[in-house]
């Protein structure tokens, strides 16, 4: 089974599909890290970086070498946005992502993951909140201005969503939930059922 949430930076679906996947005993997949990869081995100089060798799990290796840390810096992030647009990349990702989710029971975090990798997934959720809510919870975790934050999400966003090549969108049939003062625990709660009616079902 696979559950797919989808939706922008700092909507809290790190924490809640890492949440929801260890109460189901579900595997977590990350795909956002695989684009900061990609990232960064390009950043490294990789002329076909969408070749690198990925290993995502307790820690994030890229070519054989730990990069948990190194792709969350803000460079990581501005270049894993501009990545991400290209088809190519696109497509090796999207390969990957789909190899592993054919097989066992999985929650899978993205921007695309309910429309393209994976279409027939049991259950969509598509995780809002409101533009500043988003840029204070990541900028408390990362421990940087708010406005900064603000105004380089807002780039990655509109970059996300007006891509020609699998755009950031809520797929038809994907339960939104609007995060914007809610507790995670709740959220967590509220997908752990809904998981559970679609698994009884
Ligand atoms: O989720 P995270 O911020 O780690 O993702 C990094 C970047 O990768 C995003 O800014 C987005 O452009 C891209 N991404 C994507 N499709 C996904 C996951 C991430 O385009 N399924």
């Amino acid at each position: 089974m696979v559950i797919a949430i989808d939706g922008p930076a700092g909507a809290g679906k790190s924490t809640v599909a890492r949440a929801v996947a260890a109460a189901l005993g579900f595997t977590y997949l990350d795909t956002g890290a695989m684009y900061r990869c990609v990232a960064l081995a390009e950043l490294r100089g990789a002329e076909h970086p969408e070749r690198a060798e990925i290993s995502l799990g307790e820690r994030v290796l890229l070519d054989g070498g730990d990069v948990t840390e190194a792709i969350r810096t803000p460079e990581v992030s501005e270049r894993a946005s501009q990545v991400a647009a290209r088809p190519e990349v696109r497509r090796a990702m999207q390969e990957r992502q789909r190899a592993l989710l054919s097989d066992g029971d999985w929650v899978a975090e993205g921007r695309d993951i309910g429309t393209v990798v994976c279409p027939g997934a049991e259950l969509k959720v598509f995780l809002t909140a409101d533009d500043r809510e988003r840029a204070r919870r990541r900028a408390e975790q990362i421990g940087a201005d708010i406005e900064e934050v603000l105004a380089d999400q807002r780039v990655r966003d509109a970059r996300d969503r007006e891509r020609e090549d699998s755009p950031l969108v809520a797929a038809g049939d994907a339960i939104e939930v609007d995060t914007t003062g809610l507790a995670i625990d709740a959220v967590v709660g509220r997908i752990g059922e809904l998981a559970q009616s679609v698994r009884s079902a």
